[in-house]
């Protein structure tokens, strides 16, 4: 599964995109948020490769902004760009559906 932006010039989402990427799949409160942790400096933006980092050390929860359903909402974009290392999550339909015989 993919995940395109909704930007005016539609791509699929990678770990290398900056963060205003996610614009529309993200509220912008969590938006602006991941901007002010991950933005070295006013010219340049994080990326979402750096999202995966916080994620996986989990300090999404410590930035002021961001809320549940924002993490939620990452977590959906992280997952749809492959970049969730979570086991418990993973997309593993084989084992939960039941096989036709
Ligand atoms: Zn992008």
């Amino acid at each position: 599964m993919t995940l395109t932006t909704e930007s005016a010039h539609p791509h699929v989402i990678t770990a290398e995109c900056p963060v205003p990427c996610l614009a529309g799949k993200l509220p912008t409160r969590a938006l602006n948020a991941l901007n002010r942790e991950l933005r070295p400096d006013p010219h340049s933006h994080g990326t979402v490769a750096d999202i995966a980092r916080l994620h996986s050390a989990q300090r999404l929860e410590e930035i002021r902004g961001i809320g549940v359903g924002g993490i939620v909402k990452i977590q959906a974009v992280l997952a749809a760009a492959g970049l969730t290392e979570n086991s418990d999550q993973h997309p593993d339909h084989s084992s939960a559906a039941p096989r036709p015989a």
